[in-house]
This record gives structure tokens, C-alpha cells and sequence, in this order.
């Protein structure tokens, strides 16, 4: 919010670095500001367009577990606070359709469905790399069922579950059980029809259907029309019976109550990652914690190989997450994850203390995924001349350790490598403080002339000792073999 209003920053959101030429001090470059078929200028993100649009799409704020409309605002807190036409769905993009209706009901005239991509040319002095990071594919690990059984899910789908604007509404249901709000909708939509067209029958003979169905029975009423309509009637009983109990069982939704988090999916791990990735045994504390709070008689269980709570406090909230909010914790690396009848979840693992093979039978099981360099890291590290490190994250200097190997270019936050929020927002602002002191010449003046020879030691060192970039590359191309 700040950003978007300080004077001194130009915000250029849904827009990417195309190019960029010069050295510090003097870089320029291109920008691609996306389309968003809305005028940002004049959008006041009343979402009156989103409500009438008739286009429902899967929700990828949402991980896919609601829907949105093709004109949408990524997610509610967004800066700036505009919508966005999605042109691959809406349908006045289609060939042959015409829609048109979200640009009849802005009252700000702020729909423009010819607008295009812009290129916009910057001149800046240095450069901050915060790209962050992507999280590991779960289906690369095919034992924990992940994308096959219905409820394994992963952290973030979790977090989504757990929050008072996503799809559940703050209820943790088995993802199983909510295909029954699915399935009611079609059902109603069905009923629906159904009945409309009984509703016709009725009134043209002005009879209603039971007392239609007697007479029809008894042969008093055969042929042409009646045929057809006891043919609709016999059709829509049952469906009128599946109806009912849908929506028993909807309405008795149960929270999920016994819930597994397994930990280092995809980190630790020498078929995918090596590295910790850092915020994973802490959220899942979180969200252990939070679930506790949300139904207090819920049974939750952390399996992992340790709990690295690194950071101040952090040892002290896992403490009272086992003494205060009743969170078990079970050192274990789990082996394999089924489903029994009910689709619930069985966690097969090693006890490691009881030094036994133990099972368990939860309702949901929750991933704490690894944390991956970004989709952008390797497009941008190439287009810099920025050599990745051996994780594919951007390789910095040892010291001054913000510094990339190009000068004047600098990296934060997890496209740095994984760490949590307050540690990525610390290394945020002390890169841009790094970036304005090497600007400024006031790190030389500070350290004396041999700070310059430093730098230059320190990047000649590191690029000596492994060509990262490379190694990076070998990496990527293991795994896809
Ligand atoms: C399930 C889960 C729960 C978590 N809970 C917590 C928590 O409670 N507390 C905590 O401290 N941490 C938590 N974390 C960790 C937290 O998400 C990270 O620490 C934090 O997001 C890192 O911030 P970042 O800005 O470095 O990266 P990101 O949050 O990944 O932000 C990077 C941004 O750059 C954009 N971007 C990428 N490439 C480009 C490009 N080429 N051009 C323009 N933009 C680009 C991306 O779209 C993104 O908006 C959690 C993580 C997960 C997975
Ligand atoms: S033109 Fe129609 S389909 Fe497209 S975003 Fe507007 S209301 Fe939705
Ligand atoms: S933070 Fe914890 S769960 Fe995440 S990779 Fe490291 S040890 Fe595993």
C-alpha cells in the first residue's frame, strides 16, 4: 500500500523486464506493461464488471479451489487495486462470440478491449533481483498420492482452507467431501429445467402432475402429450430424491478432524532438492496452531525428520505448540502415504525413537512443499548475465552478500534462496540500502580504496571455485531426465 502511494516509486504491476543494456549507474530498460483490456487510470475496482460477467474460470489465487470471473482482480489486497481482463477466457476475445457486458456496466468507462501491450523504457542505476520462488511439484513424489488422492493436499491449498476469504470460508473440510457442493449444483441446475418444463405441462392442463399421474396410470390419459409428460414426471422423482440428499450431506459437512502434516516434501531430499527450505516447519507450526484454534478438538500431527526452528522465539513457539495448543510432534520420515474406503488418508512411517513401522489414519494429509528458485530466475539470469547458484537460485558474493556477480545488481528475499517473510523484507531493504551506497560511491569512501579491490577479489573467488551457472544448468537437466 505504501509503495503504491509513495511519490518516489512508479509501481509497473502485470508488466516484465523484456531487455536491459549498460552497466551500473547506467542501465536501461525495457519493460512490457501487459494488457489488462482496463484502464488503470480510471478503474475505481468497484467490481460491479466481475459480478455481471458470465464467465466462471479456476481460480489459480485460489490453488483451484474456487472460481472467479474472466474480469477479476488477482486477489483482493492487490496494488494496484484494478481488475484485469483474462483475454485467453474472456469472451468477446473468442472468434464469433460477442459479450460486451462488463464494458456496459463500468459507469467509469474504464473497459478498453483494444488496448495492448506498451513498452515502457527505464533508466535506473542498479538493479534488485526479488523474484522469489515457486513451490516443488508435489506429484514428483508419487508414494504421498498427491493429485491422486483426494485428500492429500499441500501447504499452500492448506493456508487457503484455513483463510477467512478462501474457498471453505475458514472451514477445514475434507477436499473429498467438497465435491458434493459440485455435484449439488449440477443437480440443481438439473432440477431446475426439470421442473420448468412439468411446470408447463401443468398449466396447459391445468392439473398438477400427481393427480395427472393417477389418471395416467389408470389409462383414463394415454398418448401424444401425456406420454411425454409422464415420461418428465418419472424422471424428475428421483431426481428430486438425489437432490434432498445432497443437500443433507452438504449441509452436514464435517471439519476434517484428524490432520497430518509431512514434512521436507521435495527439500532434503537428494532425487529433488538438497537444500532445507527454511519456512516449511514453521508454517506448518503455524497452521498446526491456527487449525487448533479454528476447532479445538481436532488431533494434529507433525511428521518430520527434526524441527529446524531457526529464528528468535521460534524454538519457544514450537514449545508451546506441543505444551500450550497440544500439537504432536513424531519424528519420523513418512514412507508412503494410501487411502482406506473413506477416503481417508494412512501415513505409513518409521517411528524413528520406537525404531518401529508404524501407520495412521487421518482425514487430511498436508505437504509442506519444497521452496523452488522462481519460474523467472533462469530467464532473468540469462538475460542479465547473472550466474545461478547450484540450487538455481541467484549466486551472490560471499561478501558484500547481496551483490550479484554482475555489478550494480543485486538479489533478495527467497530468490536469494528460501527464507521467511521478516528475513526477506530485512534483506529487501538492506539491498536497496546496498544498491544506493554503491551508487553513491559512499561504500568506497566509507572502506577506502581497497574495498573496490575487494569486491573484485571476492567475485573473482567465487567464480573461480565453481562455474555456478553451469552447475545450475546440470541440475535442471537431471531432473528432467
Ligand atoms: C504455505 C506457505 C505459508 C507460509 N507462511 C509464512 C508465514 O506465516 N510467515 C512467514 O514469514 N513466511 C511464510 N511463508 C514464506 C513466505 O511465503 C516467503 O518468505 C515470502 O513470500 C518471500 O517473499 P519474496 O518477496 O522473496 O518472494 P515472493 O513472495 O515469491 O514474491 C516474489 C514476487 O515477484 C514476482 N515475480 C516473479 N518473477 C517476476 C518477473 N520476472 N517480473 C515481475 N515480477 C516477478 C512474483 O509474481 C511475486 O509476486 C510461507 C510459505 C508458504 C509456501
Ligand atoms: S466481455 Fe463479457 S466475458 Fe469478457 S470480461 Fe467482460 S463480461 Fe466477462
Ligand atoms: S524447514 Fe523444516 S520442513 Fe522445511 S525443508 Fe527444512 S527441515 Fe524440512
Amino acid at each position: 500500500m505504501d509503495v503504491g502511494r509513495h511519490p518516489k516509486i512508479r509501481l509497473l504491476a502485470y508488466s516484465e523486464v523484456e531487455g536491459v543494456e549498460g552497466e551500473m549507474g547506467n542501465f536501461r530498460i525495457r519493460v512490457r506493461k501487459k494488457a489488462r483490456y482496463v484502464d488503470e487510470n480510471k478503474c475505481t475496482g468497484c467490481g460491479s464488471c466481475a459480478e455481471k460477467c458470465p464467465t466462471v474460470v479456476c481460480d489459480a489465487y485460489n490453488v483451484g479451489l474456487a472460481k472467479r470471473k474472466a474480469i477479476y482482480k488477482y486477489f483482493a489486497q492487490g496494488i494496484p487495486s484494478v481488475y484485469t481482463i483474462d483475454a485467453a477466457h474472456c469472451r468477446n476475445f473468442e472468434t464469433g462470440k460477442k459479450c460486451g457486458l462488463c464494458s456496459r456496466i463500468c459507469q467509469a468507462g474504464a473497459i478498453d478491449y483494444q488496448q495492448e501491450d506498451r513498452i515502457v523504457e527505464l533508466d535506473v542505476g542498479a538493479i534488485i533481483l526479488a523474484t522469489g520462488y515457486e513451490l516443488f511439484d508435489a506429484r514428483k513424489v508419487p508414494e504421498y498420492g498427491y493429485g491422486r488422492l483426494p485428500n492429500v493436499v499441500t501447504s499452500l491449498e492448506f493456508e487457503r482452507f484455513l483463510s477467512a476469504s478462501g474457498p471453505t470460508g475458514g472451514h477445514v473440510y475434507k477436499p473429498s467431501d467438497l465435491a458434493v457442493s459440485e455435484v449439488l449444483a449440477t443437480l440443481e441446475k438439473q432440477m431446475r429445467t426439470s421442473s420448468r418444463e412439468i411446470e408447463r405441462f401443468e398449466k396447459t392442463f391445468e392439473m398438477s402432475s400427481e393427480r395427472f399421474i393417477e389418471k395416467f396410470n389408470s389409462g383414463e390419459l394415454t398418448g401424444g402429450h401425456y406420454d411425454e409428460w409422464a415420461g418428465q414426471y418419472r424422471s424428475f422423482l428421483p431426481l428430486k430424491e438425489k437432490f434432498k440428499r445432497t443437500k443433507e450431506r452438504a449441509e452436514s459437512l464435517k471439519t476434517a478432524h484428524r490432520l497430518a502434516f509431512i514434512q521436507c516434501v521435495g527439500s532434503r531430499d537428494s532425487r529433488f532438492n538438497g537444500h532445507c527450505s527454511a519456512f516449511c516447519c514453521m508454517h506448518s507450526i503455524k497452521e498446526a496452531v491456527i487449525a487448533r484454534e479454528h476447532d479445538p478438538e481436532s488431533e494434529v500431527h507433525i511428521f518430520g525428520m527434526d524441527i529446524r526452528a531457526v529464528g528468535k522465539n521460534f524454538e519457544e513457539y514450537r514449545n508451546r505448540a506441543e505444551g500450550e495448543a497440544g500439537i504432536k510432534f513424531i519424528r519420523s520420515r513418512v514412507a508412503e502415504v494410501t487411502e482406506n474406503d473413506s477416503h481417508n488418508p494412512v501415513i505409513w512411517y518409521e517411528d524413528t525413537k520406537a525404531r518401529q513401522v508404524r501407520s495412521m489414519e487421518v482425514d487430511m494429509a498436508i505437504l509442506a512443499v519444497a521452496c523452488e528458485p522462481g519460474p523467472s530466475a533462469r530467464r532473468l539470469s540469462e538475460l542479465l548475465g547473472v550466474p545461478l547458484n547450484e540450487f538455481g537460485f541467484y549466486a551472490t558474493l560471499t561478501v558484500p552478500p547481496l551483490d550479484t556477480f554482475r555489478p550494480g545488481v543485486f538479489a533478495c528475499g527467497c530468490a536469494h534462496g528460501p527464507m521467511d517473510i521478516p528475513e526477506s523484507v530485512a534483506q529487501a531493504s538492506s539491498a536497496a540500502a546496498r544498491a544506493a551506497s554503491a551508487l553513491m560511491g559512499a561504500r568506497s569512501k566509507e572502506q577506502g580504496a581497497g574495498s573496490g579491490e575487494q569486491d573484485a577479489e571476492s567475485r573473482k573467488q567465487v567464480a573461480g571455485s565453481e562455474d555456478h551457472g553451469a552447475k545450475a544448468k546440470k541440475r535442471e537437466a537431471g531432473k528432467g531426465e
